[in-house]
């Protein structure tokens, strides 16, 4: 995930290791650390001590272990990083949560806003939400959208669609069913 103009690392915050750390500076190393959401955070610092990259997290998910973070999104959104990125907001797993679109390849990385498990398309994780289910069904409504070729859940595989029409009727399917 970078371009020579823009570095970002989309992380849930994976544990500080010098491997990672290694393969991150191969990479010409982050600008940035976008936090989906609150959760799996522990070694934000770390990261973004090494790096000096800015951290960005939603004010509905700052809590006292990310009280430093250097970007907080406040509001609804989207926001923009650059000509690339943008960020929803898509509350309902937390009312913070966030999903990263990269517009160049389509892609939608959403932590903890959706899941993939089994043989659905996508599912959410209702039982571990911490805002209402009917949010979280709104948030997922926005998605329409977006025009996505991937969607990148922080639990289970990628999925793929053919073009966005595909896309949308899965989410309509979704919905449907939820
Ligand atoms: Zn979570």
């Amino acid at each position: 995930m970078s371009s020579t103009s823009q570095k970002i690392s989309y992380m849930s915050s994976p544990r500080y290791t010098e491997v990672l750390v290694r393969n991150i500076e191969n990479l010409g190393g982050a600008k940035y650390m976008f936090l989906t959401h609150k959760d799996d955070v522990a070694d934000h610092d770390k990261w973004s001590k090494h790096f000096g990259c800015d951290r960005i997290l939603h004010s509905g998910d700052v809590e006292e272990s990310t009280v430093d973070i250097e970007m907080k999104l406040c509001g609804d959104g989207p926001w923009s990083i650059g000509a690339e990125f943008e960020l929803i907001h898509t509350p309902g797993h937390t009312e913070g949560s966030v999903c990263l679109y990269y517009k160049p390849q389509k892609v939608l990385f959403t932590g903890d806003h959706f899941a993939k498990s089994g043989d659905s398309k996508f599912t959410i994780f209702a039982h571990y939400n911490k805002d209402s289910v009917e949010m979280q069904l709104d948030s997922v409504r926005k998605l329409m959208d977006l025009d996505l070729k991937w969607i990148l859940p922080g639990h289970g595989r990628s999925i793929q669609f053919r073009d966005n029409q595909e896309k949308n009727s899965a989410l309509e399917d979704f919905l449907a069913r939820n």
